[in-house]
């Protein structure tokens, strides 16, 4: 092991564990020594996911490992180096993708490390990063640029899953796309759009201010599914038509069938939220009008592309991270994330 100033390894840390019964707890937690391959990394910024409060409630996926010290949207910086590591350096800030991965099954070989068929998740089935120090795979680190910040890198997750489902569509200028649901998914996915060129981005949802940060962030209608029939209002807006692309992005509700209801002949639907449950679908339409459905699940493949959308301007967090608390007020934080409380979006935990 190396590192330029003696990092606290053995030293006691508290860190934020779930057991997937309701509750999440701080718990005396030893610093660890980064075993061959990996990184020690201090962790400045954690971006609380929407996932995490359904982990602490047993929602996870299939290869959540309970207990588990939550936190996979990291930022951090590297202090001390296991042996074998020679891509990373002391001193560097980084961004973690959580994805551990054999390497040798098909997906691995196949370049879809995250579809791994021994697939382990930083935050998920290894501890996580609510907590100060953390040893994770050198290869789940990112170097970030001097410009890109931490509270920025802790977005990466949120904006790469978007992102790499976008990847799995084609956009052209001319589209008009429909964003359903402005959380921190949905309002990365406007930013993104407008940064591909698509101009007509209509955004959906059920908070005023949530719309409104929309607005500011380039799109150019908004739709309160509380106030407006959603389907009506997108076919009125593309003179019944249908949008090209609906990129779904709740999770909640009736999104499947608006997306389905106002897609246009041969339009695309990108499903990016996790709704927990099933839902109904109208197949017909989607036979008739030959509609492509499909589905995005990581931003490990995006990691690079995201940091430079941040760098370029394209992205930004402003009007999406609303809040930021230190990680001793976790509970507060949850609190807040889990119950909407005083207009957030996105909350960030800096230990
Ligand atoms: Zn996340
Ligand atoms: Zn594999």
């Amino acid at each position: 092991m190396s590192g330029v100033t003696e990092p606290p390894v053995g030293a006691s840390q508290q860190a934020v564990v779930t057991d997937g019964t309701g509750e999440a707890w701080a718990e005396e937690r030893e610093v660890p020594e980064p075993g061959p391959g990996e990184a020690l990394v201090r962790v400045t910024a954690i971006g609380i996911c929407g996932s995490d409060v359904g982990l602490i409630h047993g929602e996870g996926p299939p290869w959540t490992d309970y207990p588990i010290v939550l936190g996979h949207e990291v930022a951090g910086e590297v202090v001390a180096l296991g042996d074998g590591v020679d891509d990373l350096e002391v001193g560097q800030r980084v961004a973690l993708h959580g994805f551990v991965f054999c390497g040798t099954c098909e997906g691995c070989r196949d370049g879809r490390y995250y579809q791994c068929d021994e697939l382990k998740e930083i935050g998920f089935t290894i501890d996580g990063g609510y907590r100060k120090y953390a040893a994770w795979p050198a290869y789940t680190l990112t170097p970030l640029p001097d410009d890109v910040s931490d509270v920025q890198a802790s977005q990466i997750d949120s904006a790469g899953c978007t992102l790499h489902a976008m990847h799995r569509v084609a956009t052209s200028f001319t589209d008009t796309a429909a964003v359903l649901g402005p959380g921190s998914l949905g309002l990365y996915g406007v930013q993104l759009l407008r940064a591909q060129g698509v101009d007509d981005v209509v955004l959906t949802g059920t908070r005023d201010e949530r719309l409104e940060a929309g607005e500011r962030l380039g799109a150019t209608r908004t739709v309160n599914v509380r106030e407006e029939d959603p389907v009506e209002a997108l076919m009125e807006h593309t003179d019944g038509r249908g949008v090209d692309l609906c990129i779904e992005a709740a999770g909640a509700g009736d999104v499947l069938e608006t997306c389905v209801q106002s897609a246009a002949k041969q339009g695309t639907i990108a499903l990016t939220g996790v709704f927990g449950q099933q839902k109904d679908l109208d197949p017909d339409q989607i036979v008739a009008k030959e509609l492509t459905i499909v589905g995005g699940v990581t931003a490990a493949h995006a990691v690079d592309e995201v940091i430079e959308l941040f760098r370029r301007g394209d992205l930004t967090t402003e009007g999406v991270v609303t809040h930021e608390f230190p990680l001793e007020e976790f509970e507060t934080a949850l609190d807040t994330v889990q119950n909407r409380r005083d207009g957030v979006v996105k909350a960030v935990l800096r230990p």
